[in-house]
């Protein structure tokens, strides 16, 4: 067997494993079918490592002994199915970079709640002094890490895609926020397909490691009873009261970890929504699970900071208060935002839909929302399912940001709320989310 590793996808996880490739030794080639962005084309220099852009060439694919492909690239497409035909194994960067990493490692997947739950853990392991990496779908690619640094820790947003083609790796710790329907046109719309690549996360799982999981989701539950786990399972739920885990009591969460108990106080944690109630139980587990002490874990719940485009405060204007919370990309995310606005809400909602219920919206909406502003091209499943909700002189169509926040202006008054969560993909009229977010702040600062 040869020693070629080939990479399909230069984005920052391929080329962060084609770098750490390049360090072990291997003989790498990186295959891009689009542009590659300038900045990792110079680190595909600055390495030396030959690369392609703009198309595949099967010839200089087809000899490797392994390919890592992007999680971007469906395994539907007509290479990868050569590259399967031709006996060669498809890995995930996540996986290939585990290979070369001892540290412990905790990793977060889900359909919602992944980067704030990510991020808190990360926070809390910061603030206790330990050496800890953040990677994955966040930041710098866990693979470059990998090869260039040297972490004792890491904290790991794993997407389902990356989950695909893992097979040995192995978290210590394991964390799945909660399973909604999401993403399912990568799933031949198989829900139980989608849930299986998420528990995919535990399929290493030894008796010493955790499994974290929200008891509260009858999926993660349902599931849960079909398989088995050695792994210690570490349950947080709002509804009972559990003998290892997190729960609620009056007004604190309690986490039992072992022998330990932590309490934190509900009105003190930094971020708001009973959504983030559970993203803070699931980090206050990993926390404990990881041997932090209570003073710190009660400590950076209530000093961190919300993350951009995730329920964030943007300002107020003429005493609208705007949020952005364009990462809500589902309808799931957009429930408990809307289930956590105190003040009438003006929700901007709409783009690019992946077959969106709004069924399930219909009661929040009833009690919280005073007109809806519509963001996307194509508008009609959200008249059809809210006009006889809030009235069809209270649903408007726009076509930009700028457009929408101002029509969301003329809707609001004094103490009311402007909510920018989607429900929908942003390919539509935007390049990404973030785009979407920074659209929204840039028009609402221009009031
Ligand atoms: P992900 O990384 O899984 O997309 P984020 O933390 O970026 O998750 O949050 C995405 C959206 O989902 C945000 O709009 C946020 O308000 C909402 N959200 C965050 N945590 C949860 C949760 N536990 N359950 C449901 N929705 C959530």
């Amino acid at each position: 067997m040869n020693n070629r590793i080939v990479v399909l996808g230069g984005g920052e996880s391929g080329v962060g494993a084609a770098v750490l490739a390049k360090v072990k030794g291997f003989d790498v080639f990186l295959s891009d079918k689009g542009k590659i962005e300038d900045k990792y084309v110079e680190m595909l220099e600055q390495w030396e490592i030959p690369f392609e852009q703009g198309g595949h060439t099967e010839d200089l694919i087809l000899n490797a002994s392994e390919v890592i492909k992007s999680p971007g690239i469906p395994s539907t497409v007509p290479l990868v199915k050569k590259i399967e035909a031709a006996g060669i194994g498809i890995v995930s960067e996540i996986e290939f970079a585990g290979r070369y990493d001892n540290a412990k490692k905790i990793c977060i997947t889900g359909s919602n709640g992944k980067t704030t739950t990510t991020s808190l853990i990360y926070y809390l392991l910061q603030e206790a002094g330990l050496n800890v990496g953040l990677g994955g779908n966040i930041g710098k690619s866990y693979a470059l890490q990998v090869a260039t640094e040297h972490y004792d820790y890491y904290v790991l947003e794993i997407s389902s895609f990356q989950l695909d083609n893992c097979y040995e790796f192995r978290p210590d710790i394991a964390v799945i926020t909660n399973i909604t329907p999401d993403h399912l046109d990568r799933y031949g719309y198989d829900m139980e397909n989608y849930v299986r690549a998420k528990f995919r996360i535990i399929r290493n799982l030894r008796p010493e490691d955790c499994f974290i999981f929200d008891s509260d989701d009858e999926i993660t539950i349902n599931h849960l009873d079909k398989i088995v786990t050695e792994a210690k399972k570490l349950p947080f739920t709002q509804k009972d009261k559990v003998e290892q885990g997190a729960y609620i009591e009056d007004d604190r969460i309690i986490v039992k970890y072992e022998d330990e108990e932590c309490d934190i106080f509900l009105k003190e944690l930094a971020l708001g929504g009973i959504h983030n109630v559970y993203n803070s139980m699931a980090a206050a587990l990993a926390a404990k699970a990881t041997g932090i002490d209570n003073a710190v874990i009660r400590e950076s719940l209530e000093t961190f900071k919300p993350i951009e485009h995730r329920l964030e405060p943007v300002m107020s204007v003429g005493g609208v208060l705007y949020i952005n919370d364009s990462k809500a990309t589902n309808v799931d995310a957009a429930w408990y935002a809307l289930e956590c606005q105190t003040r009438p809400v003006v929700w901007i909602v709409g783009g690019t839909d992946k077959g969106n219920d709004y069924k399930v919206l219909e009661s929040l909406v009833r009690e919280k929302v005073k007109a809806i502003v519509c963001l996307g091209v194509d508008n009609s499943k959200i008249h059809e399912a809210f006009e006889s909700v809030v009235g069809k002189e209270n649903i408007k169509d726009t076509m930009s940001a700028e457009e929408a926040v101002r029509t969301s202006a003329g809707f609001a008054g004094d103490g009311d709320v402007v909510l920018l969560s989607p429900c929908c993909a942003s390919f539509d009229l935007f390049t990404c989310y973030e785009d979407r977010g920074e659209q929204f702040k840039a028009a609402v600062r221009k009031l």
